[in-house]
């Protein structure tokens, strides 16, 4: 088991999903590094750092490594939206990453497929104890509060009826996934695959590199196919940062 969560840096890619927990932060003081912004303060009682990476894995490397050297954070948690690779898994539902994966990192025949060279591994473990803890806090999210979290409305537009949450391994690369071929090509190449999206296995390399617990949760946003929804921007707003917000908020009272 990791220690007590005693510092939590939380990392989203788009500005939606934090802008509420921002707001319920107390005593708030924002730095600015990097052109990020390290808004630092209290969520629920627990010392955060709340910060946007922007998109993709550059952008979320460069902001763990600085949340990790200078804001002396002992866990990390990123929240974001993903399209879904598995046919089980639904617009709605949330998968929680086991294991992550760089889907277009090939420096063959140097090293083996997926390899990231010189650390002799492709895939990334998240930090199991954090991971029950986040994958509990969404379930209790899902079975009491959604209804009171996101509109009926969104529900409806979304076909959200009975969401579920799903762990296993998520694939992250620098494209966003809307082609059934790209979609067919990630399923073959990594069996168990549950979700595609563009940082968490680039934050997961740097937390391996520094030894930090992290855990990276996804909310389904599309199926990473030609039918990617058009009101994206709306199920941000109405359901992707509801859940975020209803996540971290368990999350913080159950540690
Ligand atoms: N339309 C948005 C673009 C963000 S979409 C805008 O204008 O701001 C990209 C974000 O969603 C990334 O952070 C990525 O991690 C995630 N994502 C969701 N579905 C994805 C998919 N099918 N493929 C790759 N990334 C996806």
């Amino acid at each position: 088991m990791s220690q007590q969560i005693t510092r939590l840096g939380l990392v989203s890619a788009l500005h939606q999903e934090q802008a509420g927990l921002i707001e319920a932060m107390q005593g708030k003081q924002t730095v600015t590094r990097g052109m990020r912004d390290y808004v630092c303060g209290s969520l629920w009682g627990i010392e955060t750092v709340c910060v946007l990476s922007r998109i993709g894995k550059v952008a979320a490397a460069a902001t763990v490594a600085t949340l990790i050297e200078r804001f002396g954070v002992s866990h990390i948690v990123f929240t974001g939206v993903a399209g879904a690779v598995d046919s089980d898994v639904q617009i709605g539902d949330i998968v929680v990453a086991d294991a992550l994966v760089q889907h277009d990192i090939d420096a063959t025949p140097l090293f083996p497929r997926h390899e990231v060279p010189l650390l002799g591994q492709s895939h990334f473990a998240t930090d199991v104890h954090l991971t029950e803890m986040l994958a509990g806090a969404a379930n209790d999210f899902l079975g009491h509060d959604l209804d009171a979290s996101v509109p009926a409305q969104d529900r409806d537009r979304f076909r959200l009826s009975s969401p579920r949450v799903y762990r296993g391994l998520i694939a992250s690369g620098d494209q966003f996934i809307h082609t059934a071929q790209r979609h067919r090509e990630l399923k073959a190449a990594f069996p168990g695959l549950l979700a595609v999206e563009m940082e968490g296995a680039a934050v997961a390399q740097v937390c391996f590199e520094f030894g930090m617990p992290f855990s990276v949760i996804r909310t389904i946003s599309d199926g990473a196919n030609e039918a990617s929804p058009h009101d994206f921007m709306q199920f941000i707003d109405g359901v992707a940062a509801r859940y975020a917000f209803g996540t971290v908020k368990r999350l913080c009272a159950a540690r």
